[in-house]
Formats: structure tokens, sequence, C-alpha cells
């Protein structure tokens, strides 16, 4: 293994889609970095670590490390520092250390901010690329997400409908991430705008993967945290 430190991106959720180079480097690995967090029932939940389960990668590689989903981002930072400085020091012994994210380690993965720590201090680091959760879903509905002179534009949960409306106006497809942030607003711009197709995912690539683009159920839904949409 190359001597940095390697983020690897795990995918959407199915483990048949990881890439061959991920599943190399979680093989020969020493240590992996695995996030979680808390489920409303109080209970750790990880969707890398369910991956990695399903990829039988030895779970006594697995340090899972809890980052809390509040607003107050200093707890995750903290988090993500205790990471930093274990990864670090295992780095240094000599041990092949891998960090993962789901989806592509570099798209909307908090954990950049481990890596531009890393990147701060001298300390070598590469990215492993993943399929992202919303190319994913375009699979999954048979969709073709963009083609010929279309743009795409992707949004991380802060949506006004004024500037959806802009975008949608402009023959643009748009991508909604983070969908739980701006139930309202979709659901109230869907009412508005019955000419546009909503679809929508919901934990794409596990078994509770879901697909719909109806527009009276999408309206009434409560979009959980592993949910998008993709408006055209
Ligand atoms: N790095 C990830 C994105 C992380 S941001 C990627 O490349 O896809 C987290 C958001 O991604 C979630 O709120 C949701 O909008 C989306 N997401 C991630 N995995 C998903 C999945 N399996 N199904 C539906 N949405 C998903």
């Amino acid at each position: 293994m190359e001597s940095s430190i390697l983020f690897v991106s795990l995918g959407p959720g199915n483990p048949d889609l990881i890439t061959l180079k991920a599943m190399k480097v979680l093989r020969k690995a020493d240590v992996i970095f695995c996030p979680s967090t808390k489920s409303r029932q109080g209970q750790s939940v990880s969707r890398s670590a369910d991956i990695l389960r399903e990829l039988e990668i030895s779970s006594q590689s697995i340090r899972l490390f809890h980052v809390p989903m509040s607003k107050n981002r200093a707890d995750a930072m903290q988090a993500y520092d205790k990471v930093r400085e274990e990864a670090t020091a295992a780095y240094q012994n000599g041990k092949n250390v891998v960090i993962v994210a789901e989806g592509d380690s570099g798209f909307y993965s908090s954990i950049h901010y481990i890596y531009d720590k890393f990147v701060a201090d001298g300390i070598p680091v590469s990215r492993i690329a993943g399929i992202p959760a919303f190319i994913a879903a375009g699979a999954l509905a048979g969709l073709h997400v963009v083609k010929q002179e279309e743009k795409l534009i992707v949004l991380p949960g802060i949506v006004e409908a004024d500037e959806l409306q802009e975008y949608l106006e402009k023959g643009m497809t748009v991508v909604i991430m983070k969908l739980s942030q701006c139930t309202e607003t979709i659901q109230a711009f869907i009412a508005a705008h019955p000419m546009q197709t909503y679809h929508y995912f919901e934990n794409v690539g596990t078994e509770k993967e879901y697909y719909s683009c109806d527009p009276t159920e999408l309206q009434a839904k409560v979009y959980p945290y592993f949910s998008l949409m993709i408006i055209k």
C-alpha cells in the first residue's frame, strides 16, 4: 500500500457498488476509521460499517467514531480531531490507515475536515473515488440525470423556492441532497409547480431502497436523512 492515509469511498450502500481499488485497499488496511451516528432511539448506526460488514472486512480493523449530528459543529470537530490524532499515531507506527465515507468521500462528505487537517500537518493523504448516491439514484430510476446540453445544479438541503424555480425555468436539472432539511419548502413547491417531475429516492442501494415520482405521495411523506430528489 502507498504510504499515505487513504480516504476510501464506499458507494451509496450496495456493497457491489464499491470500486475494486477501494476493495483492495480495505483488505490490506490495519485500521479503518468508520463514522457512526446515534439513531433517534439512541442506538449507534453506521451505514459505512454496514457496507464493510457485507464486504466481509474484518471487524477487528474497524474503529467506529461517533459523529454528533447536532447543529453545534464544535462537537463534530472534536470527534474529528480525535480521529485525526489516532490516525496520525497509527500512520506514524507504520500501519495502513484508512478513513471511509459513504458515497464519494469528496462529495458533501464532512470528513473533508480531517483531510484538510492532514494536508495542513504535512501528512500524505490520497483519496479513492466512489459512486455518489445521486448517480446511483439516476441508474435506479433509469434516468439520464443530464443529457446533451443540459446543466446540473446540486443543492445541499438549503433551498429557496424562488431560486429553485429560476433553475428549473432555465431547463436545469436540480439534485437536492439532505432533503430532510428542506421538507416544507419542497412539499410546498411540489404543490405550486405540478408540471415538473420530482424523482424521490430513499436509502438507495440498501434493502430499504425506495423510489417514487408520485407528487401526491411526495407532498405527504416524511423524508429521512438518506433521501434525495432529482427534479427535471
Ligand atoms: N458522500 C455522499 C453524500 C453525503 S451527504 C455521496 O457521495 O452521495 C448526505 C446526503 O447524501 C444525505 O442527506 C442524502 O441526501 C444523500 N444520500 C447519501 N446516501 C444516500 C442513499 N443511499 N440514498 C439516498 N440518499 C443518500
